[in-house]
C-alpha cells in the first residue's frame, strides 16, 4: 500500500538535462521505480543513459534538442505522446551558468541563462501542461536552487532564474490544483556535478561552502532522486507549489 504510493509503475516521463549529473541519476531513478523515460539535452551521452534504463527493462526515448530553441518544448512533448501514449511527469531539470562580477555581467550571459533556466521552463510546464489537462493527470518537478532564496555570488543571472522558476512553480500550481495536476521543485543544495566544478576547484569557496553545510559533505546527484520521486509520485498527492530544499541543512544553519 504505502509501496504504491511511490511506484511509478507504468508512468511516462520527460526528463530535460538528462545527459549528465542530477538529471542522469534522476532518469535512472525514475525508471527503477517503474517508469518509461524521455531524455533531453543535446549531447550524444543521452544514449549511455538510454541503455542504462533499457537494461533495467523499462523504455527509453532520447531527443536531442537544444532547449534555448523556442521550438523546443512543444517539440519534445509531442515526440514523448507519440512515442509512449501520454505524459504524466515531467522534470525541468536542464540548466546552466556563467559567472562574472555584476558590473561586468554582459548581456549575452544573461540571455543564455534566462533561456534554459527559466524561459524553456515556462514553455514546457505549458506545452506538457495542455496534454496533462487533457489526461486529467499530471506530476510536473522543477529544479530551482538555493538561489531560489538567497543571492549567490557572480551568478546574478542563474539567481534571477531560480528565482523565477520557484515563482512560477507557484503560479502554475495555483491555476492547476483543482484539475489533478501537481506542480512543485526541488532545491538542490551544493552537488558535486559539472556546472558547481569551479567551485569545487576553488579550495577557498570549497572550504567556505563545506563548512556551511551541516551535513559536512557536498552532496552526490544520487542524493536527489528520492525527493523527486516523491513529488513525481502519489505519494505527494497533496503537496502543491512546494519548493523542497535538498540541501544537508544548508538552509537551516
Ligand atoms: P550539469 O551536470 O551541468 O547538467 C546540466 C544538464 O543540462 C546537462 O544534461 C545539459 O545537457 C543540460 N543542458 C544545458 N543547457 C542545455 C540546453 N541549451 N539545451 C538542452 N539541455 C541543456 O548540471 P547539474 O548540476 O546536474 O544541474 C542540473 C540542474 O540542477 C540545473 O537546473 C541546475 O541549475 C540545478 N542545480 C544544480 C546544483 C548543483 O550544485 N549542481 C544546485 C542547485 C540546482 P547537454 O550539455 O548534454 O545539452
Amino acid at each position: 500500500m504505502v509501496y504504491e504510493l511511490f511506484s511509478l509503475q507504468g508512468k511516462k516521463a520527460l526528463v530535460t538535462g538528462a545527459s549528465r549529473g542530477i538529471g542522469k541519476a534522476v532518469v535512472i531513478g525514475l525508471a527503477e521505480a517503474g517508469a518509461d523515460v524521455a531524455l533531453v539535452s543535446r549531447s550524444d551521452a543521452l544514449f549511455q543513459t538510454a541503455q542504462v534504463i533499457e537494461k533495467s527493462g523499462r523504455k527509453a526515448l532520447v531527443i536531442q534538442e537544444d532547449l534555448t530553441r523556442h521550438e523546443a518544448a512543444e517539440k519534445v512533448v509531442s515526440a514523448t505522446v507519440k512515442k509512449f501514449g501520454r505524459l504524466d511527469i515531467l522534470v525541468n531539470n536542464a540548466g546552466t551558468t556563467r559567472r562574472a562580477p555584476v558590473e561586468d555581467y554582459s548581456d549575452e550571459d544573461w540571455e543564455v541563462v534566462m533561456e534554459v533556466n527559466l524561459n524553456a521552463v515556462f514553455r514546457l510546464c505549458r506545452a506538457a501542461g495542455k496534454v496533462m489537462l487533457t489526461q486529467g493527470y499530471g506530476k510536473i518537478v522543477n529544479v530551482a536552487s538555493l538561489m531560489s532564496f538567497q543571492g549567490g555570488i557572480n551568478i546574478p543571472a542563474y539567481t534571477a532564474s531560480k528565482h523565477g522558476v520557484a515563482g512560477l512553480t507557484k503560479s502554475f500550481a495555483n491555476e492547476w490544483a483543482g484539475r489533478n495536476i501537481t506542480v512543485n521543485a526541488i532545491a538542490p543544495g551544493y552537488v558535486r556535478t559539472e556546472v558547481t566544478a569551479p567551485l569545487q576547484k576553488d579550495k577557498v569557496r570549497n572550504r567556505q561552502i563545506l563548512e556551511r553545510i551541516p551535513q559536512g559533505r557536498w552532496a552526490e546527484p544520487e542524493d536527489m532522486v528520492g525527493a523527486v520521486i516523491f513529488l513525481a509520485s502519489d505519494a505527494s498527492r497533496y503537496v502543491q507549489g512546494h519548493v523542497l530544499v535538498v540541501d544537508g541543512g544548508w538552509m537551516s544553519r
